[in-house]
């Protein structure tokens, strides 16, 4: 298990990145792999922090987390002898500093400015392009720093979309069950109470969440730390990601980027609740009730992606057993399944 040695949620927390590498015992160079308005935003703070300590700061811009993207943040590594790696912003910052820090054997802090995925504190993260079109292993964080002003102020849609990843745990459990039970893979009690766990808290507080206050940004921030230690604890993403996961995989291929990784997965749980023949109804309300997308106008997509995603999304990882089976559902039932749970008209 690889697990953060430090995971800090607060105010005023940016300002504390140097305090925390001194009690991380770490020395030399660091490395801010952030995005071009995050930078002078956040990153300037960051980076004043941590020069604070008497180490070397340096930093890199990344806009997309695509393969030549990767390969830039590496060659910078190597180019300024960094010991560690800052992802400081959104998801695509994030996982690119994950995989750039994991491919140089160093290790990496996640400092989310944005809470839209599970992704800040899992040891997965995914990239355009790349062959599998879903999370590969990199590693974890070994600290989470987490600015809950920060979060508050970016955009309410990230945080209805990290809303929307965290919900997906309720669908991703129940495959996780039914591959324990069909196909004999192992299930940890744990990883899948801590990942239901972070969804029930989620549900619990929309209203503090769609309004924006300081308890609702931090629920929604700690649940998806914790869904990122139950994968950490499970050893896989299984926890946190089955067929909703595999159906957001599929629209990415197949209608691009309209929407978000969360937007998508929330929808999906949807669906597959529905297939599942659990309580779609209650996560449908409450994605309603926070203003998240639930239907293919919102995710804007047309009707037909949505049926061929759900479709062929059991093909995209022949190796995670889902509610989708190995053969996938037939266009019926996926269009039947979209209808009934309100998603396509
Ligand atoms: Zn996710």
């Amino acid at each position: 298990m690889q697990l953060p040695r430090e995971v800090i949620v607060g105010r005023g927390v940016l300002d504390r990145t140097g305090e925390v590498c001194e009690r991380l015992g770490f020395r030399g160079t660091a490395l801010i792999v952030s995005g071009p308005v995050t930078y002078p935003l956040a990153g300037v703070r960051v980076a004043k922090s941590v020069a604070k300590t008497g180490s070397k700061v340096e930093h890199v811009i990344v806009k997309e987390s695509t393969e030549a993207s990767l390969d830039s943040v590496v060659k910078e590594v190597r180019r300024t002898k960094a010991r560690l790696v800052l992802g400081l912003g959104g998801g695509k910052d994030i996982d690119l500093a994950k995989l750039a820090s994991a491919k140089s054997g160093i290790p990496f802090l996640s400092i989310p400015t944005a809470a839209s995925h599970d992704g800040i504190a899992s040891p997965y993260a995914s990239i355009k392009g790349a062959e599998k079109p879903y999370s590969i292993r990199a590693q974890a964080p070994s600290a989470i720093l987490t600015d809950v002003e920060a979060i508050a102020g970016s955009p309410y849609r990230l945080l209805a979309a990290g809303c929307g990843d965290v919900v997906a745990k309720y669908s991703a459990v129940k495959d996780w069950q039914l591959a324990h039970k069909l196909k004999n893979e192992y299930y940890g009690d744990y990883a899948a109470e801590l990942a239901l766990m972070s969804a029930e808290l989620v549900t619990k507080n929309a209203r503090e969440i769609v309004e924006r206050r300081i308890g609702g940004v931090r629920t929604v921030v700690e649940a998806l730390i914790s869904c990122g230690v139950a994968m950490s604890i499970a050893g896989s993403s299984r926890p946190c990601s089955g067929a909703e996961h595999l159906f957001s995989h599929a629209l990415d291929i197949i209608a691009g980027e309209t929407s978000l990784h969360g937007e998508r997965t929330g929808v999906g749980a949807i669906l597959c609740s529905y297939l599942q023949g659990s309580n779609w109804e209650s996560i449908k309300l409450f994605l309603k009730e926070i203003k998240a997308p639930t239907t293919s106008k919102e995710l804007k997509v047309s009707e037909d992606q949505v049926v061929k995603a759900l479709m062929t999304a059991h093909s995209l990882r022949p190796d995670r057993y889902t509610i989708l089976g190995e053969t996938g559902i037939a266009e019926p039932a996926a269009e039947k399944a979209a209808k009934v749970t309100g998603v396509i008209s």
